[in-house]
């Protein structure tokens, strides 16, 4: 009887509380978001996305991940006006790639570290924030960042995939947990970076991992129980079990030696659209493990279903069909960028088609019903093959480009980086054209002849130590000026570009379209960037201090029309690039931060604060130049993956040049002891020794001196928190 009371007056002052709170932040909204409790999304409500523009429900606003707003109250004729009209700072200053979702006047955002936040879309007034903390050990299963790309929303909950592999159904109106699974063995190197989707009271989601040694595989759980309802692997695993699927059987066909040891790879860490009329769901896959096959996969073969695009049934996960963009790749040409869903004429007949601008640099267009591929063109230089066959829809490889057969290092477009990465495109249908985020870049492959697999880090099997580090100011600037990045609108009917900006670099931010005749993009530089969409004239450009590599979005509330986005630097090129992501600018400046802009704004951003430069002073070498050397090929099997290339930090991870343990027993503590294990740096001792961390340590001092006598000497990065 007590008891009971005093549950009951915890539910009336729950009540009151929400009651309270929910008078508060309604009074800001539209009368129809008023009659509705936060965040009620359902089928209907997102199949007719298209009559409700106002609000932004899913990751690329409709299932169609067209990224298209019908909005045009901000157009070619008034942006010259936009303004500010908010910001609000996060919490780390990693990479920021989220697209954020606003429903009934509230924004509902995922930030590095898989923490989420509910704003006044209004105002960016903050109505709760929900940190899942999440173990910083989780850095040493992560090529490309502590990144989340965002968050789903389905009757009043909101949906976050967590780093450490949690799902994690939020109440969207107090943020608090409702329930929580793991979706994955968290003894294994699998992370979630990835935004799930909901879908009929299910919610989708994947994982990331396949640089370092697990089986892809996408699921779907039930919104209101958090019950797994179906998964659907993307690999076979060991042939001696039954398979999940029978497709699985005939997959395991193209594979040889003992793949499923290490999990194959295929990890589903992007695109995921939905064709409500089909019912089915598309999703693409990464690479394998390892990238190159003779490791992976002995004997070859294609590996189903690496590098695909698949279509399952969205009621059972059964498989539908799939189209391989890469047979056995051995490129890291992951297939997981955005996959969108239109309507296209082409040779006369409308066909419902998939659009996809691979990492490979080929724009495929297929049936959605079939799979069958309706044409796929270059749309940046491609150097691994020639063209794709029409006939088979097997790519015609180059030769030579497959530097595992011919045992020659192939210096090979796109890079892994790719022609087109995470950054989404997006689709007019006004204008008929893609935008798509696009880069050129190459990369000199070699396969590592010493290559085991470890236990620890990355395991991709070709090697990573470059001989001949950037130091070279005229090197550098040859290297950069292969290196390109540009917004490119691409006609799909037709597959030729129309017409492309220029940017400083590649790694530049995701792109929206709208109604107004518009497409937004942030840069690596720090601008955000406003063109015409049939044109591509710069119509308005703002300097926000730091890269923008996140998808804008569009919202209204109460009759005015906001544009918005994520500022942070981060990802995959920054950690990894070394002095070739130096092209991008300066990132010293790299706050992370929500930016909202509306015609009239009238919000400033703060000041910049002065930032302490971190000072060279590395110890004399000691080494001879056999074990620095050894440390050389060390550092590029296990530290380059998060302390880039040539020991040069893009500013997330630290500069190792810059160390205050060169010269001391902190180096050992460190690396082989853990000390510095909270911050993510867990220790190597299973793959290292104390002479082989030494070697590590001449290695990285030689690259201290080296760029302290090339004169360069430019300040320390603040590294990412
Ligand atoms: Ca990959």
């Amino acid at each position: 009887m007590f008891k009971k009371a005093i549950v009951s007056a915890t539910a009336m002052m729950s009540f009151f509380i929400i009651g309270v709170f929910w008078l508060h932040y309604a009074d800001a909204q539209s009368e129809a978001a008023k009659a509705r409790r936060p965040a009620q999304v359902d089928a209907a409500r997102l199949i007719a996305a298209d009559s409700d523009p106002g609000n932004w429900m899913s990751y690329s606003r409709t299932y169609s991940e067209q990224r298209f707003s019908p909005l045009d109250q901000i157009n070619a004729s008034n942006v010259g006006g936009l303004k500010l009209a908010w910001y609000h700072d996060l919490d780390t200053t990693r990479g920021q790639e989220a697209t954020p979702l606003v429903v009934d006047g509230v924004m509902y955002v995922s930030t590095a570290w898989s923490i989420v936040k509910a704003l006044d879309a209004k105002t960016g007034r903050l109505l709760w924030s929900y940190d899942p903390q999440v173990p910083r050990e989780i850095l040493i299963k992560i090529c490309c960042d502590a990144v989340n790309r965002g968050v789903a929303v389905w009757k009043g909950k909101v949906f976050v995939g967590t780093l450490d592999g949690r799902l994690i159904a939020l109440d969207a109106t107090t943020g608090k947990p409702v329930w929580s699974v793991q979706t994955f063995d968290k003894t294994k190197p699998y992370t979630i970076t990835s935004a799930p989707r909901a879908i009929h009271d299910r919610v989708i989601i994947g994982s990331s991992g396949s640089e370092y040694g697990v089986r892809g595989f996408v699921s779907a759980y039930d919104t209101n129980s958090g019950k797994l309802v179906w998964r659907f692997y993307t690999v076979p695993g060991d042939p001696s079990r039954p398979f999940e699927d029978p497709i699985l059987s005939k997959a395991a066909n193209t594979w040889h030696g003992q793949w499923w040891k290490a999990g194959g790879g295929g990890t589903v860490w992007g695109a995921i659209a939905y064709d409500p009329d089909l019912d089915l769901i598309y999703f693409g896959t990464a690479n394998g493990v390892e990238w190159v096959r003779k490791y992976r996969s002995p004997g070859g073969g294609d590996n189903w279903f690496l590098a695909s695009i698949l279509a399952v049934n969205a009621t059972t996960g059964r498989y539908a069909w799939h189209y391989q963009v890469v047979p056995g790749d051995v490129w890291d040409y992951d297939t997981t960028q955005d996959m969108v869903l239109a309507d296209l004429t082409m040779d006369g007949r409308v066909r419902k088609v998939l659009m996809h601008a691979s990492k490979d640099g080929f724009f495929y267009v297929l049936d959605r019903k079939t799979g069958e591929l309706l044409s796929a063109k270059p749309f940046v230089p491609v150097t691994w093959a020639d063209g794709i066959d029409p006939k088979t829809g097997r790519p015609i490889e180059h030769r030579g480009a497959r530097y595992d057969v011919s045992g020659k290092p192939a210096d090979i477009s796109p890079h892994p980086n790719g022609a087109h990465n995470w950054q989404p495109m997006a689709f007019n249908p006004r204008t008929g054209l893609v935008y798509i985020p696009a880069q050129e870049e190459s990369l000199t492959y070699a396969v590592d002849t010493t290559y085991k697999r470890s236990p620890i880090g990355p395991n991709l099997g070709i090697s990573l130590s470059s001989a001949a580090p950037l130091t070279e100011p005229a090197a550098k600037q040859a290297a950069w000026n292969r290196e390109k990045g540009y917004l490119l609108a691409w006609d799909p009917v037709h597959q030729r570009a129309v017409w492309r900006a220029e940017h400083a670099a590649p790694w530049n931010g995701g792109v929206l379209t709208t109604a107004g005749n518009l497409v937004a993009q942030g840069d690596t530089l720090g601008n955000f960037n406003i063109y015409r969409a049939d044109n591509g004239e710069k119509l308005w450009s703002m300097p926000v201090r730091t890269s923008i590599m996140a998808g804008p979005m569009t919202y209204e509330v109460d009759g005015q029309q906001y544009i918005a986005v994520l500022a942070g630097w981060g990802g995959g090129y920054a950690i990894l690039g070394g002095d070739l992501s130096k092209k991008s600018g300066d990132h010293r400046y790299n706050t992370g931060r929500i930016l909202a802009f509306k015609v009239g704004g009238t919000a400033r951003l703060p000041a910049v604060p002065l930032e302490q430069a971190q000072v060279l002073a590395p110890p004399a070498q000691t080494a001879d130049a056999a074990t620095i050397d050894a440390g050389r090929k060390l550092y590029g099997r296990y530290c380059v993956i998060c302390h880039g290339a040539d020991v040069v930090s893009g500013g997330v991870n630290p500069d190792l040049r810059y160390s205050g343990f060169l010269g001391n027993n902190g180096w050992f503590q460190i690396v082989l002891d853990g000390a510095l294990k909270k911050q993510g740096m867990v220790s190597f001792r299973q793959v290292l020794d104390h002479q082989k961390a030494a070697a590590i340590r001449s290695y990285v001092i030689q690259r201290a001196i080296e760029t302290k006598t090339s004169g360069e000497n430019y300040a320390g990065l603040t590294s990412g928190r």
